[in-house]
């Protein structure tokens, strides 16, 4: 049983995908995280481009809008991510979550018809690269 507060970031996640700008692979990825002592999620979708390296995933989509909207110190509750079958994040999008998560986060894996798999960062990526900040941050 998926706990509500899954289900609303799922939901995010769900409406996000369907913004996807992806005209070259027609993988939709939606990604919506929930942040810790709010109500809203803040969701992104992936935006391709012919370049291809240029392809920035929901994932990060979601976690630069958080940043750009809450600031540096945004703390996240979880993730979920919606593709059309169950996928993990890439490996980028891992780390550039590590920034900001401990390993025992929850990643949401989901389809469109709901939550498959119930999953932490550190099942992903265990052994992150990890620098410690300046204390100036
Ligand atoms: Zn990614």
């Amino acid at each position: 049983m998926t706990p509500p507060s899954v289900h609303t970031t799922f939901l995010a996640a769900r409406d996000a995908r369907e913004q996807a700008y992806a005209p070259y692979s027609a993988y939709r990825v939606g990604a919506a995280l929930c942040l810790k002592n709010e109500e809203a999620r803040i969701a992104g979708c992936n935006v391709e481009n012919a370049s291809y390296g240029a392809t920035i995933c929901a994932e990060r989509t979601a976690v630069c809008r958080a940043v750009a909207e809450k600031g540096p110190k945004v703390e996240f509750e979880h993730l979920v991510l919606v593709t059309q079958t169950p996928a993990p994040p890439c490996g980028m999008c891992l780390q550039v979550l590590s920034e900001f998560v401990g390993g025992e986060f929850p990643i949401y894996l989901a389809t469109p018809e709901g939550i498959q798999e119930a999953l932490t960062l550190n099942d992903f990526l265990p052994r992150r690269f990890n620098l410690t900040p300046p204390s100036s941050l």
